[in-house]
């Protein structure tokens, strides 16, 4: 590696071998701050084997990318992450780390920015070109307001919302070098003992097309056989909730939406008596399209939503049910 050389890089996202697509996401938001900056961009991908996820990321994007071996990395461990990190990153001259503002991002960007002595910008959603560079764009106040943040002080540690830029599509770019390294286990205060998939955690959540979102809205548990229903109008679709209804047990946590849940960026997103509180908002808002039903006018999803519907839901989805014939 080049001492010389000044970079900006993408800490990938994975789970159980597999990339999370806001890996993509992030290599899009790269190639947005990287050219004004001059920094190359590069990518790392840390855990226990990363050999073939690096491979995957070489290959379908053209960026160097370090393979990181770490020692004991057998699943995602946010203290590990930025133990391991914190050590690499000023050998491979990181002026910029992109993560994801994720449940693991979250987990070791913060710590990793006090680190590296680092500016620290969470929550991205776009970037404008400002007079001395790059400038960062984020919602504040619950999504009613948007603030533009710049470094003052470099390194610049940044986690970016998923969903929030557009992933180029998948093909072959040519072969980015891939580089491998070891590193031994980081001196951790914790230990992840194990780790238990919960229950329904597939729920096809991801794959479908439109998904419908109960919330708290729904009232009791027997009206999300209209949510259902709605659901079987579609050819691909999945129930999702917010948190309360998952904390209720009115759906299992596989089906939550938000910052502690799924992130799904389906073509049609029905959200049903849900306020839009910025960590349900989070895992949605890449969503193709959003109807949003909800009795309050002032609802804060009324803001990301497409159509808006100020309606009772149980009243607006049996009328739709019943035009629909379903
Ligand atoms: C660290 C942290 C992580 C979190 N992670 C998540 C997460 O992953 N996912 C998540 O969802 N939340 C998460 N939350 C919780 C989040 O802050 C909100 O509390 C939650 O999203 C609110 O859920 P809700 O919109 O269903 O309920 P509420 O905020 O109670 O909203 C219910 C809505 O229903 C409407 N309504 C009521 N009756 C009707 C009716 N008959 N017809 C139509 N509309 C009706 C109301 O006007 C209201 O807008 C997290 C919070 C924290 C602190």
């Amino acid at each position: 590696m080049s001492a010389a050389t000044k970079r900006l890089v993408v800490v990938a996202e994975h789970a159980q071998g597999r990339l999370a697509p806001v890996t993509w996401e992030l290599l899009a938001c790269a190639r947005q701050v990287a050219p004004a900056l001059e920094l190359e961009i590069t990518a790392v991908v840390l855990g226990q084997e990363p050999q073939p996820l690096a491979q995957e990321i070489a290959r379908r994007s053209g960026v160097k990318t370090w393979a990181v071996e770490v020692e004991g990395l057998a699943h995602f461990h946010g203290e590990a992450q930025r133990l391991a990190l914190a050590g690499l990153l000023p050998r491979l001259e990181a002026q910029v780390v992109l993560g994801a503002h994720s449940t693991s991002g979250l987990d070791w960007a913060p710590a990793l920015a006090t680190d590296l002595g680092a500016a620290y910008i969470p929550g991205v959603e776009s970037v404008s070109r400002g007079a001395d560079g790059p400038a960062f764009w984020r919602s504040a106040h619950f999504g009613k307001a948007r603030e533009k943040l710049t470094p003052e002080t470099w390194p610049l540690v940044l986690t970016v919302q998923p969903g929030a830029f557009e992933a180029a599509p998948p093909g072959e770019v040519g072969q980015g070098k891939v580089e491998a390294i070891r590193l031994s286990a980081p001196p951790c205060r914790t230990k992840v003992l194990e780790l238990v998939e919960g229950a329904g955690a597939d729920a096809g959540l991801g794959r479908a097309q439109v998904v419908v979102a109960a919330g708290r809205g729904v009232g009791e548990k027997e009206n999300l056989e209209l949510l259902r229903r709605v659901a079987g109008l579609f050819s691909s679709a999945a129930l999702a909730g917010s948190r309360p209804v998952c904390d209720l047990g009115w759906l299992g946590y596989g089906q939550q939406v938000g910052l502690t849940g799924a992130t799904v960026a389906p073509r049609l997103y029905l959200a049903c008596g849900i306020s839009g509180a910025l960590q349900h908002t989070v895992g949605m808002q890449g969503s193709g399209f959003v109807v949003a039903i909800n009795s309050d006018p002032q609802a804060a999803i009324f803001n990301l939503a497409d159509v808006c519907v100020v309606e009772d839901l149980t009243a607006f989805l049996s009328a739709l049910l019943e035009m629909a014939g379903g």
